[in-house]
């Protein structure tokens, strides 16, 4: 059996309210048997941290602010949060960012939010869990200006094409690749730029409930981390390696990145 890890799951989303403890068992019934629960707000950041303290095998979390919710947050929630960071199953700060696609929240919020955000991961040395859309080149500036400081950055989810893919690695980023992958109408351009990722900067992850897998047939369109096998799959079909080296890579590279350790000697050869 491979030993998967998931960088994405929003645990915490409503739609896992009823049944995220037989989500976690059909994820580690399936081999993905790590999942980084993603913070998107200071409610969420605290439900995902209680989550992981019932699940210290399995789980680890981000607490921060989503640049959705950048309108939200006010001296108080900041100091909560920072709280959050003392315990040992906060591995990293975010999910944050910048994402112009919607602006739910005014792009000037956003860049606050997210600045404040890169001076908490720069106070703690923790590795900076990003999100981006539609905000490539304001991210980039930003984050040069702060690279000597921080300790590691990830960017989560990312879609983008050849040029971006190579202005983040010039950042010295970990890449994560998700079910987007396997979308035939819309993965052209990271199927192309895909191969460029060197093999200790990759990751993969479901984003669920986000983003189920085309390739998946299921009565429900609600993505789980069980399904992340089949975001390796992809991934290994189009850099032509093994699955196997795939799941083993990413779960190593997570392991690194979030200063989680992981014994992969258990894992057996199929
Ligand atoms: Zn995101």
């Amino acid at each position: 059996m491979n030993i998967w890890t998931d960088i994405c799951v929003n645990l915490t989303n409503s739609r896992f309210s009823k049944d995220s403890d037989e989500v976690i068992q059909r994820a580690i019934d399936a081999g993905v048997s790590r999942m980084v629960l993603a913070g998107t707000d200071l409610d969420h950041s605290k439900r995902a941290v209680e989550l992981c303290e019932k699940y210290p095998m399995h789980l680890r979390c981000t607490v921060g602010c989503h640049p959705h919710d950048a309108k939200e947050m006010d001296d108080e929630k900041w100091q909560m949060m920072e709280s959050l960071y003392a315990s040992p199953f906060v591995v990293a700060v975010g999910e944050c960012g910048l994402d112009f696609n919607r602006n739910y929240s005014e792009p000037n919020q956003q860049i606050n939010v997210f600045t404040t955000q890169l001076e908490l991961a720069c106070k703690h040395q923790l590795p900076v869990y990003l999100h981006e859309r539609d905000a490539h080149n304001e991210m980039v500036s930003i984050l040069h200006q702060y690279k000597a400081k921080l300790n590691k950055m990830l960017l989560h989810c990312f879609t983008g094409d050849e040029e971006q893919l190579q202005a983040y690695l010039e950042l010295d980023m970990y890449i994560g690749i998700t079910g987007w992958i396997c979308d035939d109408r819309r993965n052209q351009s990271l199927l192309d730029a895909i191969e460029l990722i060197p093999n200790d900067r990759l990751m993969i992850e479901t984003d669920a409930p986000f983003l189920m897998p085309k390739t998946i047939k299921a009565k429900s369109n609600r993505n789980e981390p069980c399904y992340l096998p089949e975001v390796c799959r992809r991934v290994a079909e189009a850099r032509n390696i093994d699955h196997e080296i795939i799941a083993a890579i990413t779960t190593l590279n997570s392991a690194t990145f979030f200063d989680w350790p992981v014994d992969l000697s258990a894992v057996k050869k199929s």
